[in-house]
């Protein structure tokens, strides 16, 4: 067994468990132990038997008084055994697990762990867990809690990991250098890696999540180091001899710019005009204006002679963005194209071809931009639209495509500045924090369930009106086809309770691109009045006919997530509502619910959700990018993360030894297998 090897080599395991852990996303040895347990029981202080308490959990030692006798009552059979101790005596008893009648010997002694009950007026340990201690040797345990779900047990689960352990006394191989160790006074891996799942005491369980902590956030912070030495590589950046541009295209916007845009364009224009190769992300709230920014960059780099590749996640975000960048560029004579997987060989060839000459100034769209066959005639600009969504590697093709083109990415997810400042450490940051003017607060509320009747009536008035609407359906994390169930059922209800057939239509993950693209386009023309969906419309759709946007199940989302959704609306002149239904009673999500009707600001609604749930939750969300992190958490262990940042700066910086960096690039490649990092 080693630690590629599958789980099914473990002892004990069958088919059925197999997929269980699948499930879990455990297949190999190697994922088993790095899943961490989520909490802890502290068996480690025995309770004498005279001490026990009253339908709590408690953990005593006992000798075994008389052995075990089976009672059966009707189709009930329970086994009884008696334990003592020098205080007194107790009973303990397990139902249907008659062959425990002859288990236990008397005179053996074992640690229980159970909880005191009173039955028929006697006090009984009622199915307590136990485990065989050789007389007077007994030492307690720190037992881990594992996140596992249904259908396995804590004990099955922590006797795979004690597997590994037995078979592989040393799973892991350090990668650390000693140096790192003692400079940061970090305990050896697999010291760590044992004491993660079976702390001896307090202390080595310290040791040990500050030292998986470490390595977690100094492989994070090596990787981007690396991303940004690959990206900045004292590469010569292509100057702009034309900064005048910059006020020129300012003129051809159908609006003036907003004080914010203008210091960001101001900051871009710094950049395209100091030799350095332009690395900037520009952060700004859903309808802040990203695209005009990037629109402004690009008319600069094309006024040089130079091309310009946006990339964006979707295809109905491409298209979109096509049609934006034509309505400006058209009038002024530059060229764009849609570059798109859903293109005919015909045509696809007619815009490689112009894309290769150069008479393709401007190149939008989705990943088709970074494939082979294209070949740009003089690239100096590339820019990612919502980046999150992109891996560094592709950001790294893209800018592979041309001789150290200007990189510019856009991103409406807000994280705290310093936070940014870390994650995104390759990058220079510009914040677009202010809103264009005449924007229209939409009106939020959050209600119950017994509300979505009248809700939908709400919406049936709009679309007689001749707006559009949006519906959310809830979130179903664990099965696609859920998902997809819940999303059709909805659709095909309304269309009976309420709607018109051909008014409303859904779209989810399951679907093919075509038929996606298919609805959204008719959705953006008006001809689909609702769109039932899961989250896949939360990125940059934008129909400023839709006021209406309604979500189900809404406690389950981020903050982040829904103020990204509520964005979708609120884009016309007509006043916009976003509506909440909330099925939780509980507290924390009513609070959240009401900062989402008090607050409009992205970046406040993110710090409060931050507050609310805890940074656990939210950074367990794929909303930022980043790979999974198994035991660090960015805000609570914001220290190490500090430390981790300066030590594999150190690492990289002043080191030569070939080796110890061939372990690090090894550790990474085991650690995130194919993820990518998205930062
Ligand atoms: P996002 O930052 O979410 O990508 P967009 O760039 O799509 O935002 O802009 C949202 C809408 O606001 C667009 O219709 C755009 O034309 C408009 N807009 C952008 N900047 C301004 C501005 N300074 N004044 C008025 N409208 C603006
Ligand atoms: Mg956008």
């Amino acid at each position: 067994m080693e630690l590629q090897s599958s789980v099914s080599e473990l002892k004990g395991i069958g088919e059925q468990r197999v997929k269980r852990l699948q499930r879990l996303g455990i297949t190999t040895i190697q994922d088993l132990l790095f899943h961490f347990p989520r909490d802890y029981e502290d068996r480690s202080n025995f309770k004498k038997i005279a001490d026990l308490e009253l339908g709590e959990q408690n953990t005593f030692l006992a000798r075994i008084s008389k052995s075990g006798e089976t009672i059966r009552i009707k189709n009930l059979t329970f086994t009884r055994v008696e334990l003592e101790d020098e205080t007194g005596k107790v009973n303990a008893v397990w139902y249907n697990q008659p062959y425990l009648k002859t288990a236990f010997s008397i005179g053996e002694e074992y640690i229980f762990f159970g909880k005191l009950q009173k039955k028929y007026g006697k006090q009984e340990v009622v199915s307590p867990q136990y485990e065989k201690v050789e007389a007077g040797k007994a030492k307690g345990s720190i037992v881990p809690i594992y996140p596992i779900g249904e259908g396995l047990s804590q004990k099955i689960f922590r006797g795979f990991i004690q597997g590994i352990f037995q078979e592989l006394k040393q799973p892991v191989t350090e990668f650390l250098p000693d140096w790192i160790r003692k400079k940061y006074l970090l305990c050896e891996r697999n010291f760590a890696m044992y004491h993660i799942h079976f702390p001896a005491d307090e202390d080595s369980f310290f040791m040990a999540r500050r030292r998986l902590v470490f390595e977690e956030f100094f492989l994070l912070q090596a990787a981007l180091l690396q991303v940004k030495s690959i990206l900045h590589q004292n590469k010569q950046g292509i100057v702009i001899k034309n900064p005048d541009s910059f006020q020129e295209i300012q003129d051809y916007l159908p609006f003036s710019m907003t004080d914010a845009q203008k210091r960001v364009l101001q900051e871009i224009k710094e950049d395209v005009t100091s030799g350095k190769v332009m690395n900037r992300l520009v952060q700004g709230d859903v309808g802040s204006g990203k695209t005009a920014i990037a629109m402004a960059a690009a008319y600069c780099i094309i006024k040089e002679g130079l091309q310009v590749a946006m990339m964006a996640p979707t295809e109905v975000l491409a298209e979109q963005h096509y049609h934006s960048f034509c309505s400006l560029f058209q009038p002024l004579g530059i060229k764009t194209v849609l570059l798109s997987g859903s293109l005919k060989s015909k045509e696809k060839k007619e815009v490689l071809n112009a894309i290769a000459l150069g008479e393709a100034q401007m190149i939008v769209g989705t990943h088709a931009v970074i494939q082979k066959n294209v070949v740009y005639a003089h690239l100096g600009l590339v820019i990612t639209d919502e980046q999150h969504r992109f891996g560094v590697r592709q950001r790294e093709m893209l800018f592979q495509k041309g001789e150290s083109p200007h990189v510019l990415v856009m991103t409406a997810t807000p994280i705290p500045r310093t936070l940014a400042l870390i994650l995104y450490g390759d990058l220079d940051i510009s914040i677009i924090d202010e809103l264009p003017p005449g924007r229209q607060k939409i009106d939020t509320i959050a209600v119950t369930t017994k509300y979505r009747e009248r809700i939908h009536k709400f919406i049936k008035k709009h679309v007689e009106e001749g707006r559009q609407a949006y519906i959310v359906c809830p979130m179903i994390e664990e099965s696609d086809k859920l998902e997809v169930e819940a999303v059709t059922t909805y659709a095909e209800r309304l269309k009976q309770e309420i709607f018109l057939e051909d008014e409303i239509a859904c779209v989810h993950g399951g679907m093919k691109a075509e038929e996606k693209q298919k609805i959204m386009q008719a959705f953006a023309k008006g001809d689909i009045k609702i769109l039932v969906a899961t989250t896949v419309i939360e990125v940059g759709i934008h129909v400023p006919n839709a006021v209406i946007m309604l979500i189900e199940n809404a406690e389950r989302f981020g903050l982040a997530q829904l103020h990204q959704l509520r964005g979708r609306v609120g884009r016309g002149t007509e006043k916009s509502y976003c509506i909440l239904i909330n099925e939780s009673k509980s507290k924390i999500a009513k609070e959240r619910m009401k900062v989402m009707e008090d607050s409009g600001d992205g970046f406040v609604i993110s710090e409060m959700d931050l507050k609310l749930r805890g940074p656990g939750e939210f950074f367990g969300t794929k909303q930022h990018g980043l790979p999974d992190l198994k035991i660090g958490n960015l805000y609570r262990d914001m220290d190490i993360l500090k430390q981790a940042q300066e030590a594999a700066q150190l690492f990289l910086a002043n080191n030569d030894n070939h080796e110890e960096k061939e372990r690090v690039q090894q550790e990474m490649k085991l650690v995130w297998k194919e993820q990518t990092l998205s930062i």
